[in-house]
């Protein structure tokens, strides 16, 4: 398993979180943007295995936001 470490710049200190990819058991870092609402849910492809997630999202607070992450199963 390989990590990858970013480093970029954060002017606003975007908040970001990170789920479990459901198909590859990545990490995945996302952004979440906290004006779209304490509890937000998306369809997020990997960028590791491209499978689609859904991904929930539930912001306590700033500074406590809570990701997980299913398999979107496609019917
Ligand atoms: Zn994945």
């Amino acid at each position: 398993m390989k990590r990858r470490k970013r480093k970029r710049p954060r002017p606003n200190a975007a908040p970001e979180a990170s789920y479990i990819c459901g198909a590859c058991g990545e990490d995945i870092v996302v952004p979440i943007d906290l004006t779209a609402g304490s509890e937000q849910s998306y369809v997020e492809d990997c960028p590791v295995c491209c499978r689609p997630n859904v991904i929930h999202v539930d912001i306590l607070d700033p500074d406590d936001i809570r990701v997980h992450a299913e398999l979107e199963y496609e019917s």
